[in-house]
């Protein structure tokens, strides 16, 4: 039964720095000399990482818009004995990267599929930002519209678990904008920066002062990015405290109750659907 399993190639999910060579591990490298083709994000990108390892394995590109001919292609190789490596441009692929439809369509004919495990910004991340870190959700990328990023966001601000999400520098100021206005300001965050690379940042604060540092200091706003915020206490799902629900009453008096959450919000950095809820009668409030 071995043999005939062996028959078919092996599929091998190679993780490659994000950022540091160093970081490359010599099973990887020993991998990506040994196999027969390297399915590659990016070329020739990935050509440089090669190069510097002396890594001579044929390239081809793959990512998951890749036609369907080329993933046949690819899956025929595996098939008639082929061993392919999986890498992406950096880190670990499938996270946030290419690869899911290789590996789903390859384990469903019985070929074996094996991580060589390796660098990945969420891990890294989360390993050195002191946030919890026993349960989490990973988000990848916020939608680019800002419209489905705060329906996103309002989707996830109630969740007790630590939030990670990436974001690339043409977006990070207007996502960290948008999470502090449905998050609150006063919700604790890690924004972790270049890691492995000369510029490593963690940035830790409340949004609010995240989102100051990041408006007053173009540097912090290079780079690649992964955002951490901690989870939604419980009390915070469901205390109000009497100020605030004071405040978003006064301002239910004069606007419609959404607006009068939303005002209630920037004034006391709690969430807008907190304040909405207490005002519906719908939460719990600390009493006087
Ligand atoms: N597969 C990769 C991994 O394992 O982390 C992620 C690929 S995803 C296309 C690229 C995003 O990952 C970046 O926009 C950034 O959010 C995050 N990222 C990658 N390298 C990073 C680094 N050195 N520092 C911070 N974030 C990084």
């Amino acid at each position: 039964m071995a043999d005939l399993i062996r028959e078919k190639g092996l599929l091998y999910i190679v993780a490659t720095p994000i950022g540091n060579l160093g970081d490359m591990a010599p099973r990887a490298v020993e991998v990506l000399q040994s196999v027969d083709v390297i399915a590659a994000e990016d070329t020739r990108h990935s050509r440089r990482l090669l190069t510097h390892f002396n890594i001579e394995t044929p390239l081809v590109a793959y990512h998951d818009h890749s036609d369907e001919r080329r993933l046949q292609v690819l899956l025929n190789r595996l098939m008639k004995g082929d061993d392919i490596a999986l890498i992406s441009d950096a880190g670990t692929p499938l996270i946030s990267d290419p690869g899911y439809r290789l590996v789903k369509e390859a384990r469903s004919r019985d070929i074996r599929v094996v991580p060589i495990p390796g660098p990945c910004a969420l891990v890294a991340a989360l390993s050195a930002a002191g946030m919890p870190t026993d349960r989490f959700l990973f988000e990848g990328f916020l939608p680019a519209k800002a419209g489905a990023r705060c329906r996103r966001l309002q989707q996830l601000c109630d969740d007790s678990r630590t939030v990670v999400f990436y974001e690339s520098p043409h977006r990070i100021e207007d996502s960290l904008a948008d999470i502090c206005q449905v998050f609150g300001e006063q919700r604790e965050a890690v924004i972790a920066r270049e890691l492995t690379k000369t510029f490593e940042t963690f940035l830790a604060g409340n949004l609010a002062s995240l989102c100051q540092t990041l408006a007053e200091d173009d540097n912090q706003r290079k780079g690649e990015f992964v955002i951490i915020i901690s989870g939604a206490k419980d009390t915070e799902q469901h205390d109000l405290s009497p100020d605030a629900l004071r405040i978003v009453k006064i301002l239910a008096e004069e606007l419609p109750p959404k607006q009068a959450a939303a005002l209630a919000a920037k004034i006391t950095g709690i969430k807008k659907r907190m304040l909405y809820d207490a005002l519906m009668g719908k939460s719990k409030h600390v009493p006087d």
